[in-house]
């Protein structure tokens, strides 16, 4: 074949519910009998009884590890071991990104099968083919890409109702970039995390993505607020969690992630989440792409909103400090960087600009539409 496949991909199964915690033991039941489970105390704390109970009308013994801290190169070679060890046929990372990662990366290493059981909706990360490792401080370390999505991803609006509502904040700020980002990408005809060329599909889901947070985020929102799940959270859910994966990894990233991971070499962003993050990307990739005033300036208006950072000032790095936007356009360009998905090409010195114009804009436009000034992000 002379031109790189077009290449989809998403989980086996993708199962979303009100109290869906309870079923994850039937759902496990189709792909193993010894599963593996890896929770932290608080997250263990939340589901241990529902989780149990429905494992013992299924008869699945409950092993979980006591899993804190982040997803190293260390603790998935343990992981590993102990599957081999107790002969685990399905590992399960319950709660947020470390575990979910981790699950991810032992699965595939061990040969097993892996599911993620996320119980916020803050990053499209659980429905992907690629884990972040860490080093044992929590910086970045690699990514690790895998053959296969997940193949159970499990979320219960439930517990998601609980969650901060910082969590689903960032879940917005990611999943909103997915419909910017892959547009850019079908123009381009780039490459997707899959190593092939966007699909349709992946487009249209990501389109879809952005059409459901535009109409039900603020609802949403206030579902959290109250702990309770409606039509709107339940729509929000399944926007950051599915769509957003199923956008971004078969549809293509462009700026606005190449951005962000450039945002994160930058000392003074560690700590905040990856949505906020993204939400800096995407407003300098419609920057750079010349997008029309309106939509330009009623995504600055949405995501200030929403809760998101819309300035550079609230993620901590200041517009006039050249050198910090030099270090970090240098690592959003690197020769791997999504950002050359883009459909023309892309030199630092344009995303140095389109940071330092972000700045003015967002400034402007939160001025004029009555919006509060920046206010400083800091870690949660
Ligand atoms: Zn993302």
């Amino acid at each position: 074949m002379a031109t790189k496949p077009s290449i989809f991909s998403s989980p086996s199964r993708y199962v979303q519910g009100q109290n869906a915690i309870n079923e994850l033991g039937t759902y496990l039941k189709q792909l193993g009998t010894n599963p593996l489970l890896l929770a932290d105390d608080t997250v263990w704390g939340l589901v241990e009884k529902p989780l149990t109970d429905g494992f013992e009308s299924e008869d699945l013994p409950v092993n979980r590890i006591e899993f804190e801290g982040f997803a190293t190169a260390k603790r998935v070679d343990d992981l590993v071991a102990t599957i081999k060890e107790h002969d685990h046929d399905v590992v399960v990372g319950l709660g947020g990104g470390a575990a979910i990662d981790s699950a991810k990366a032992a699965g595939y290493e061990a040969g097993i099968r892996w599911a993620s059981v996320p119980t916020a909706a803050s990053s499209d990360a659980p429905t992907s083919t690629l884990s972040v490792i860490n080093t044992d401080k929590g910086s970045f370390d690699e990514y690790r890409f895998f053959p296969r999505n997940p193949d159970l991803v499990l979320i219960d609006t439930q517990l998601v109702a609980g969650a901060p509502e910082q969590f689903l904040i960032a879940g917005i700020g990611d999943a909103l970039a997915t419909w910017v980002e892959a547009r850019a990408a079908a123009k381009g005809n780039g490459t997707t995390m899959n190593g092939g060329h966007p699909t349709r599909a992946g487009a249209a889901l990501a389109e879809l993505c952005w059409d459901i947070l535009w109409n039900d985020a603020f609802a949403a929102l206030d579902a959290v607020r109250a702990g309770v799940v409606t039509p709107a959270l339940d729509a929000v859910v399944e926007a950051n969690t599915l769509l957003s994966g199923l956008g971004f990894e078969s549809g293509g990233l462009a700026a606005a992630h190449a951005i962000h991971d450039g945002l994160s070499a930058a000392e003074q962003t560690h700590g905040l989440q990856h949505g906020q993050k993204v939400n800096i990307g995407t407003i300098a990739q419609l920057i750079m792409e010349g997008a029309d005033t309106d939509e330009l300036e009623d995504f600055i208006e949405f995501t200030t909103r929403v809760g998101l950072p819309t300035t550079l000032t609230e993620v901590g790095i200041s517009p006039d400090d050249t050198d910090t936007l030099e270090e970090i356009a240098k690592a959003a360009c690197t020769e791997d960087e999504t950002i050359h998905n883009m459909p023309f090409p892309v030199e630092p010195h344009q995303v140095v600009e389109a940071l330092q114009v972000l700045e003015t804009t967002s400034r402007r436009v939160r001025e004029e539409r009555g919006l509060p000034e920046p206010k400083l992000y800091v870690a949660d």
